[in-house]
């Protein structure tokens, strides 16, 4: 799969391959913008850090070959650093704080209303970040009156059942489903003689999970590789079904965002 700046997403509907002048009228035609947001990050001893852009990458051209123009959905380039604190410990991290990733995202949202869009979509594909774009979401709805939107790409597929249960209960890090999508947007960026099986501490019978009733942690509480999941299981068809069924869903997603409004009754949108 070839992703960076080819087909649709980055073809024709990339938002910084226009003009000034040509942003400023579309602007006011209710265009919707879609700003994907990252990390570098360690991902064990087999996958790049750069990991979870290359997924978001992947997720991204994957959905925008279901958009159109008239779609009028635009992509923004990537916020490639994230919030990524729980791997600080680890070489090839490099994490923002909490403050400065939320005053980025603000500065980006101001400004994008500034230029008189009206919609936003914050998609995501670090874990480590979702506590804060909650935050950040509600503000730029607070500050600009825009409507803005969360997806997470953790999750987002209808693949469940190529993933074991364990996988999809504590698989949260460079397991079997990272470790598929980068065999199938950069093969020979995976390091196959390094492939980790690596759980973490939990069980489904314990009271605290990852979920709810939570804890706080880093990943060295959890893993001695920095990987939760088993890598070894991962392929990259595996990979591939999951980004395009992934892209599929977003696609739909967006498709429901650019035209939501909150009188809208039975929209499929939960609350952030
Ligand atoms: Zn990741």
């Amino acid at each position: 799969m070839t992703t960076r700046y080819t087909g649709m997403a980055y073809e024709q509907l990339f938002l910084p391959r226009l003009t000034g002048p040509e942003i400023g009228k579309l602007a006011g035609t209710g265009a919707m913008v879609v700003l994907p947001i990252a990390a570098m990050e360690q991902h064990g001893p087999h996958l790049p850090v750069f990991t979870d852009n290359l997924i978001g990458e992947g997720m991204l051209t994957e959905a925008f070959r279901h958009l159109t123009p008239e779609d009028n959905i635009w992509l923004l380039p990537h916020v490639p650093y994230g919030k990524s604190n729980e791997h600080a410990d680890w070489s090839g991290t490099v994490t923002l704080s909490a403050q400065t990733l939320l005053s980025v995202i603000m500065d980006i949202a101001n400004s994008l209303a500034r230029n008189g869009f009206k919609r936003l979509v914050l998609f995501n594909t670090h874990g480590g970040n979702t506590d804060l774009l909650n935050i950040a979401a509600r503000d730029i709805r607070e500050k600009t009156g825009m409507y803005v939107f969360r997806i997470d790409g953790g999750g987002l597929d209808d693949e469940k059942d190529l993933l074991t249960q364990e996988e999809r209960m504590y698989g949260i890090h460079a397991g079997d489903s990272e470790t598929s999508m980068i065999m199938a947007l950069h093969r020979d960026w995976v390091h196959d003689n390094k492939l980790p099986n690596e759980f973490p501490p939990i069980t489904p019978d314990m009271k605290i999970q990852f979920s709810n009733k939570r804890f706080a942690w880093l990943m060295k509480d959890l893993s001695s590789s920095g990987a939760c999941g088993n890598a070894q299981l991962a392929t990259e068809e595996k990979g591939k079904a999951i980004l395009a069924s992934a892209g599929r869903n977003a696609a739909e997603l967006f498709k429901i965002m650019a035209e939501f409004t909150f009188d809208q009754k039975n929209v499929p949108i939960g609350f952030l």
